[in-house]
């Protein structure tokens, strides 16, 4: 009797483009170990990060807009909001792992709560939109594992719409950023929870992924009944409100050590002033956060149990105006049919490299050879896998410090 051979499952894989491709093209062993790999990681700095800080924003949004609380809002009731967020990470199994950063992320959130939510929040339509496609998977992809030709792409994002912006109240200074020239339209919302990248830093190309990322997004969007064309992309990089030790190294690099600058955001007057003061105040800076760590771990352990509110972080020896983080804080990227025809290969072309590697790797039982390693500093530090990963050596052994 000849016995047929199985066929390989037609299973379509299902790519979140943050979760999944930004993800893999930060480092794509990081992704393989964390994503793919049975074990979760035991100190997801940068996953807790993300999760609180998009989920602070969701909640503050869904109250604001249900319980029309005029905003800023009070310490305490930030303070609620974060409780809310924090309470629902736990019971996923996402916690945070130093109080630095849990200090941060809640700084963070006030931050952008009180100083985007007054003229972010009225603008937007629809929040926390479900955004699915297929596209054709490069015609490459061995087809070792399954036999699909497509994939599935998949994302989230908040909505703003041009009858919202039209409504915006004289003075918001966002809705003066979107405004546009077609009748209906629309503009696509993302938070992040990390710094404005640098534009021409060779080793990390996130300035232009993220161009690539809402390019995706609004191809997405175009699929769905009812929506209207989608003409910016608001992306709001919640660190330069609250910037840490690293987001100044960066910046500091970026403005200082770099020629020409490599940001387009950068400081002049006495914002610059302030900045080439950087290295001279940052072993005063670094008592302030020690000091402010302890008051955040004496506060979640005893004083907040009697009602106390969480201790704000400390303010920098010359720091940058709040104007200024503002500006570095939002970034509005233009799009047109054009350009989305432009970017939408370089997904496909991700997609293609992790199918790749995931045939490789069952082909040659080999994991490590089998991914793409991306050593870089601000993804080394934090990554659980540094102590064995070929690609960093003996470097990168520091204790994770805030994303
Ligand atoms: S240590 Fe660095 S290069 Fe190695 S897996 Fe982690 S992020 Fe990637």
């Amino acid at each position: 009797v000849t016995l047929s051979v199985r066929r390989n499952p037609y299973v379509v894989p299902s790519y979140s483009l943050t979760g999944d491709l930004l993800s893999h093209l930060s480092c794509g062993l990081q992704y393989r170990y964390q994503n793919r790999g049975a074990l979760p990681p035991s100190k997801p700095v940068q996953l807790w990060f993300g999760q609180f800080i998009h989920g602070t924003m969701e909640e503050a949004f869904r109250r604001w807009r249900d319980n029309q609380q005029p905003l800023p809002w009070s310490d305490g009731e930030i303070q609620s909001v974060a409780d809310t967020v924090l309470r629902r990470l736990t019971a996923r199994g996402i916690q945070f792992q130093r109080f630095i950063v849990l200090g941060i992320g809640i700084e963070r959130a006030a931050q952008a709560i009180n100083r985007f939510g007054p003229i972010l929040f009225p603008l937007i339509t629809e929040c926390e939109v479900k955004l699915k496609g297929i596209r054709q998977l490069p015609p490459d992809v061995p087809r070792l594992v399954r036999e699909s030709d497509y994939y599935e792409v998949t994302g989230v994002v908040d909505v703003i719409t041009s009858a919202q912006l039209a409504e915006a109240r004289d003075g918001n200074t966002l809705a003066a950023q979107l405004q546009g020239g077609a009748d209906r339209f629309e503009v696509i919302v993302d938070y992040k929870g990390m710094r404005r990248p640098g534009q021409d830093d060779p080793a990390n190309q996130a300035w232009y992924h993220h161009a690539w990322q809402v390019m995706t997004y609004a191809w997405l969007r175009a699929q769905q009944t009812g929506s209207q064309p989608v003409q910016s992309a608001l992306l709001l990089y919640l660190n330069e409100l609250a910037p840490g030790t690293e987001d100044m190294d960066k910046l500091y690099e970026d403005v200082i050590e770099t020629s020409p600058i490599s940001t387009d955001v950068s400081p002049t007057g006495a914002n610059l002033e302030n900045l080439t003061r950087w290295r001279a105040n940052k072993r005063e800076w670094s008592a302030r956060i020690d000091t402010w760590e302890d008051q955040i771990a004496n506060w979640w352990r005893t004083e907040r149990r009697d009602g106390a509110t969480f201790p704000r972080m400390p303010q920098m020896p010359t720091p940058l105006s709040p104007d200024f983080l503002m500006k570095r804080a939002v970034r509005v990227i233009p799009i047109d049919l054009e350009s989305i025809q432009a970017n939408l290969g370089h997904f496909d072309e991700e997609v293609g490299t992790i199918e790749r590697s995931v045939a490789l790797e069952v082909q040659t039982g080999r994991l490590i050879n089998s991914w793409r390693a991306t050593p870089r500093e601000e993804n080394c530090t934090i990554c659980d896998f540094r102590h064995f990963c070929p690609a960093v050596g003996n470097n990168y052994r520091a204790v994770p410090t805030a994303p």
